[in-house]
């Protein structure tokens, strides 16, 4: 089985066990931006909850550009370092707003993907996962964000090298999984990531890609005889 057949297999697989993801639908690209930075180091949960207080105090980013940084950080406490994300939305508001004159990124849709992702990461703050998510889900560009749970499934599942860095995983990904299926793997693999293929356990035991897992095959009868014996 070459590797798309593999992936299609994997994220059939999960739609059965977890349910398909909810269907594609953009958001705002800046609203992406502000989320994700938000969403660094902290649950979805967290950060969501500082993204909602956000929109519910600013009704547009301009509002958020004006504040102080001490009243964004009470705002969005939630999402825990607070004096540090509400610097770093800051100053990304105001680069946004110094190169388009307005606080808008309508500017990406015309601009091939490298140059999409370089404009953002040349924010301050913005790195290759939050960049690669304003593309994906501000967009609909075929660009992966690969965050801590894609990382290490990917991994265990043989799609990418054991000894892949952050930058390579989120190329390789990009270019093996087929791009009408990057935001379903994107979703799939994460639900995957929380539920089953967990960091420190994971419940090859309950997984239902067990049979087109390395690891699983591997590493873990592997850990599991030597336990044993
Ligand atoms: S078999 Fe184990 S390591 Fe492989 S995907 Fe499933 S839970 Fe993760």
């Amino acid at each position: 089985m070459n590797t798309q057949d593999r992936i299609r297999k994997i994220l059939g697989l999960l739609d059965k066990a977890y349910g398909a993801p909810a269907s594609f639908a953009k958001d705002d690209p800046v609203d992406v931006l502000i989320r994700t930075v938000l969403s660094q180091n902290t649950t979805d949960k967290n950060s969501l909850k500082a993204f909602a207080e956000m929109k519910k105090v600013f009704k547009r980013w301009d509002g958020a550009l004006a504040a102080g940084t001490r009243r964004i950080a009470g705002i969005i406490k939630h999402a825990g370092l607070a004096n540090i994300k509400a610097a770093r939305i800051k100053d990304i508001l105001a680069e946004i707003k110094r190169r388009e004159g307005k606080i808008i990124l309508a500017r990406l849709a015309g601009l091939d993907v490298e140059s999409a992702l370089g404009y953002l990461e040349s924010l301050k703050g913005v790195g290759p996962k939050t960049a690669a998510c304003v593309l994906l889900f501000g967009f609909g560009r075929p660009v992966m964000p690969v965050d801590t749970h894609i990382f290490r499934v990917a991994k265990r599942l043989g799609l990418i090298d054991r000894k892949a860095g952050i930058g390579e995983a989120h190329e390789a990904l990009t270019n093996i999984v087929p791009k009408h299926l990057i935001y379903g793997f994107h979703l799939g693999i994460i639900e995957h990531g929380r539920r089953t293929c967990k960091s420190q356990t994971p419940r090859c035991g309950v997984c239902v890609v067990y049979g087109l897992c390395r690891f699983g095959k591997k590493e873990y009868f592997k850990s599991r005889y030597i336990n044993d014996t």
